[in-house]
């Protein structure tokens, strides 16, 4: 393992060599940039390790800590059945040593898809919920009724996104030496961006990618997270909200060409859920000279995994 291994939850030391960190950033070489005179630079949080994408890893780390610390066995969170975060969950369980429990949104389908079957055979209890209840996921009625159920455990959010969540995302920006002026990553919950933008110095501002539809919500969502993770708004930061193509989950042929691509001309696949539409805007915008010549972008590649 590399770097400060000071602040890393006990049990890392198994399994030090899997975690790739600080992240290597690659500036990448791409006619279309230098016609604008903008670098781009690509934070490789998907190299941080095979099992959980980077994001996640950043978002779970200080919770598996905090659960280790305070004696807790077990881990318990939610997410729908094609959860990245769930996936990321069971491995991180598996890998510390600590029991997890899924909570899925909506009913059981066998056979059991690509990522619950990865989940389960990491050792994750998985239970359902009616969609009616899980929209009270977090009401404390609900809570305790899980707590009668599956025993005490260390709730992790859907997504993952609380405010030891922002400290590890805030770790992002701190391990990139390289001089920037804006940092951009794709938003789900926005846990990532309030995170990145609390850890920007000086003039850096970030930009987080809205890949869910008209998600205005997320302004307040991140100034939220912000608030309870720092007492306050931290940063420079925006969202940007064209591109999303269609929603969660859908696409756009042209979007597909992007990254199909992409991937001829630099030989890294960038997955169409989150990624692919970050570096799509990124791209667009830089075409359409909202960046000035001479700007330095880094985009942080939060997965796929
Ligand atoms: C989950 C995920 C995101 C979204 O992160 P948020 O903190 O929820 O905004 C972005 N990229 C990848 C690859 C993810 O798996």
């Amino acid at each position: 393992m590399s770097g400060d291994t000071t602040d890393w939850p006990d049990g890392a030391e198994n399994i030090g060599s899997l975690f790739r960190l600080p992240s290597p950033v690659e500036e990448l070489m791409d006619s279309r940039l230098e016609a604008r005179g903008v670098r781009l630079l690509l934070k490789r949080d998907d190299l941080i390790n095979p099992d959980i994408s980077g994001n996640k890893w950043r978002k779970l780390k200080y919770n598996i800590q905090a659960a280790r610390r305070r004696g807790y066995k077990q881990l318990l969170t939610f997410g729908g059945a094609y959860s990245n975060h769930i996936r990321a969950t069971a491995a991180a369980g598996f890998f510390f040593g600590l029991q997890t429990v899924g909570i899925i949104r909506g009913e059981k389908h066998l056979p059991l898809n690509p990522v619950l079957a990865y989940a389960v055979e990491h050792g994750m209890l998985l239970d359902y919920m009616d969609r009616q209840t899980y929209r009270r996921k977090n009401e404390s009625e609900v809570i305790e009724s899980l707590r009668e159920r599956f025993g005490d455990f260390y709730l992790i959010p859907e997504g993952g996104s609380n405010e030891l969540a922002l400290q590890g995302c805030a770790e992002i920006p701190n391990e990139i030496t390289q001089d920037f002026d804006f940092i951009c990553c794709p938003c789900g919950t926005g846990g990532t961006l309030a995170g990145i933008a609390a850890g920007l110095r000086g003039k850096q501002e970030a930009i987080g990618f809205a890949v869910l539809k008209g998600a205005d919500w997320l302004n307040n969502d991140v100034l939220h997270l912000q608030e309870g993770a720092y007492g306050g708004p931290q940063g420079r930061w925006r969202i940007n909200l064209d591109y999303h193509f269609g929603g969660y989950a859908k696409t756009k042929p042209e979007l597909w060409l992007f990254i199909k691509d992409f991937e001829e001309r630099h030989g890294l696949c960038l997955d169409w859920l989150y990624v692919g539409k970050m570096m799509y805007g990124i791209f667009d915008l830089v075409e359409r000279r909202i960046f000035e010549p001479g700007t330095t972008i880094v985009a942080v590649i939060t997965g796929p995994i």
